[in-house]
């Protein structure tokens, strides 16, 4: 079968027929330069010793540090990193920010695993990967993904703080933080709202393909994984007005075309540890059979390889908005583009948790908070407009509305306008590009804008002649 990895080969071969650029340079810019495979022991909650395999692949190192989450999975291997950091390169370069591509994996299970074996893992693993320079704000920049968040995170951090005591950027050595530990507001719910943000960019773009109205009202939409991305998704999906009517997770499937309750059924899910039994809906034994359902959009937000050849055809949505990293297999895409289903590539959709992780890196080692140096400086400008429109115009403005037209941006405003504005002017790029070039489909296109820029920096670094 497949493998994520031979996922990206083929689509980046694909995209790079479309550039006039050297096959050598080509092939430079596709390879992975650094995979690094460990081995190490932590002892279980028995008091047994477990030899755990994890991985850590840098894809390009034509910016620096590298970048990309770490996976806890009982399926990571080689080959999966190694694509997932791929991807980490070009979706760095379409939304503009200075890394290069990383991914990490660690093979257990995160969902049956005590907090207690998780953590002596986490902690394990820095060692490991700090004892073959393979952390740090410089040089490779781990996040949250599939099975970790800002708990592992955290402890990542610590760990790293107490290996360089003198480190004055070591909270800089990874993101996705809490917030009481230099996290940055929004980093939680970043993936999700940059995927909504991107939706939104291609139901207003009449040349995407699909048949759909602007604006998410009343669309109907099937979510695949209620983890952090695909509930942060379903979140802002509901407050725009769209409509859940389907709700894959692992164990079983939920389908209402009414719409479902997200926040019940996620809350059910936490207490009983899966949606199976919810009270309402049709419910799937599995979360394929519910993602063939009727609806507009369809979100895959769990994991790869969930549309293949062998249910393409039977994808009912006018747009698949690829959340999770790598869900639809090259054969399958060509299934949907021949049907005339709009793809809404990964290395584009999902880029918003690398956005605002960039801005978190920034924040540490600027050691400021983003609104510190503006928000009084702000306020101030507010008010003195005001007052010359009161003066100006001769009328008052009602004490209410002026105290909330006076007020500076929080943090969170910062960062939610600054990731608007980055998913919002990448998508205009790969569309015009497509535009420009007659590319076949959005994914060539995010391909081909991000292949030919960090063939770009190889270039100008004078990394090939
Ligand atoms: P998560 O661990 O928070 O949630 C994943 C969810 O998917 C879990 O609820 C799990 O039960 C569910 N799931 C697993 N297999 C499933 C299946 N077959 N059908 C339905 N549900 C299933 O992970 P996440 O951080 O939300 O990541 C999800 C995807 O998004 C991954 O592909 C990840 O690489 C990608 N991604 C995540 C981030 C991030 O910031 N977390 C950023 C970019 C991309």
């Amino acid at each position: 079968m497949a493998t994520l990895y031979d996922d990206f080969t083929e689509y980046f071969e694909a995209a790079a027929q479309y550039s006039e650029l050297d096959p050598r340079l080509l092939e430079q810019v596709k390879t992975c330069n650094n995979v690094y495979q460990m081995s190490f022991p932590v002892e279980d909650d028995d008091g047994d010793i477990q030899v755990i395999e994890a991985y850590r692949a840098q894809h390009s190192h034509h910016r620096l540090p590298t970048k990309g989450g770490i996976r806890y999975s009982t399926m990571v291997d080689a080959d999966e990193v190694k694509g997932l950091a791929a991807l980490m390169t070009f979706k760095c370069a379409i939304v503009d920010v200075p890394f290069g591509g990383a991914k990490g994996g660690v093979c257990i299970d995160p969902f049956t695993s005590s907090p207690e074996f998780v953590e002596r893992v986490t902690r394990r693993l820095v060692i490991e990967l700090h004892s073959h320079n393979f952390i740090g704000a410089a040089v490779d920049v781990p996040a949250p993904d599939y099975g970790t968040g800002e708990r592992e995170m955290a402890w990542i951090a610590d760990t790293y703080r107490t290996l360089n005591p003198e480190d004055i950027n070591h909270w800089s050595c990874v993101t996705g933080k809490p917030l009481s530990l230099h996290g940055i507001p929004g980093r939680r719910e970043a993936t999700g709202l940059g995927a909504v943000y991107g939706i939104n960019q291609c139901l207003a773009d009449p040349e995407a393909g699909h048949s759909l109205s602007p604006g998410l009202e009343g669309k109907r939409v099937i979510l695949q994984g209620l983890g952090n991305v695909g509930y942060h998704a379903g979140r802002e999906l509901s407050e725009q007005g769209a409509r859940i009517v389907g709700i894959a997770e692992i164990d079983a499937g939920l389908y209402d075309p009414n719409g479902l309750d997200l926040e019940d059924v996620a809350r059910h899910r936490w207490e009983h540890g899966g949606v199976a039994g919810y009270p309402a809906g049709q419910v799937f034994a599995s979360s394929l059979e519910t993602i063939e359902q009727p609806c507009d959009i369809l979100v895959p937000a769990a994991l790869e390889h969930q549309i293949t050849i062998d249910n393409a055809e039977r994808i009912q949505a006018k747009i698949v908005a690829e959340a999770a990293n790598g869900p639809t297999t090259p054969d399958a895409d060509r299934v949907l583009r021949h049907r005339g289903v709009t793809v809404i590539p990964d290395l584009y959709l999902n880029a918003g948790g690398v956005t605002v992780s960039y801005f978190e890196w920034i924040k540490n080692l600027s050691h400021v908070s983003f609104d510190r140096m503006l928000r009084r400086n702000s306020e101030m400008h507010n008010r003195r407009l005001l007052d010359t429109i009161e003066q100006q115009t001769g009328t008052r403005i009602e004490a209410s509305m002026r105290s909330k037209l006076e007020q500076g941006p929080s943090e969170r405003d910062i960062v939610y306008d600054a990731l608007a504005q980055t998913m919002t002017e990448s998508y205009d790029r790969i569309s015009s590009l497509r535009r420009e070039r007659e590319l076949p489909d959005l994914r060539t296109a995010a391909y081909l804008y991000s292949l030919e820029l960090v063939a770009q920096s190889y270039i100008e670094l004078g990394l090939f002649p």
